[in-house]
């Protein structure tokens, strides 16, 4: 639905931008690439290596909302397939706050919550499992409820 290089920069699109380059201009390659496409389509995704986590950057630059984050032991592709409809909504002028339940990009609903990353806080978008339950429901599976961690 999303093309995967529309707003990615995991280290396979990073990768297929950079070839040829030395380490600086890499850093230098992906930076511009970063800014150009917030310029362009309002927002980049991280994908972080070490915890399932996906997040954008540019949301809060271009839209004053708070950048977007999912963290679900998925994989990084669909991750990304997750965030980008959620992010897409943001530059059509929808706003997400803490609290909220949204009905109307999925199937089923999605919550967000307030977390704290390293510099700013992000709004991180939850997900039922596929039973319905959300991570405060007893019956929800510890892979689900992970959701919610608080990671730094
Ligand atoms: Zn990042």
């Amino acid at each position: 639905m999303y093309p995967h290089d529309a707003a990615c920069l995991c280290s396979t699109c990073v990768l297929e931008h950079t070839q040829g380059l030395s380490p600086l201009e890499v850093l230098d390659a992906i930076r511009q690439r970063e800014q150009d496409l917030i310029a362009r389509i309002g927002w980049v995704a991280h994908a972080l290596a070490d915890r399932p986590l996906i997040h954008t950057h540019g949301l809060w630059e271009r839209f004053h909302h708070l950048d977007l984050e999912i963290r679900l032991a998925v994989s990084p592709e669909k991750r990304y397939a997750l965030l980008a409809p959620v992010a897409e909504a943001v530059t059509n002028g929808q706003r997400f706050a803490a609290g909220d339940e949204d009905h109307t990009l999925f199937s089923v609903p999605i919550r967000f919550i307030a977390r704290d990353e390293s510099e700013r806080q992000v709004l991180r978008v939850v997900f039922p499992d596929p039973q319905g339950y959300f991570p405060d429901d007893s019956h929800c599976p510890p892979i689900w409820a992970e959701q919610v961690l608080q990671d730094f």
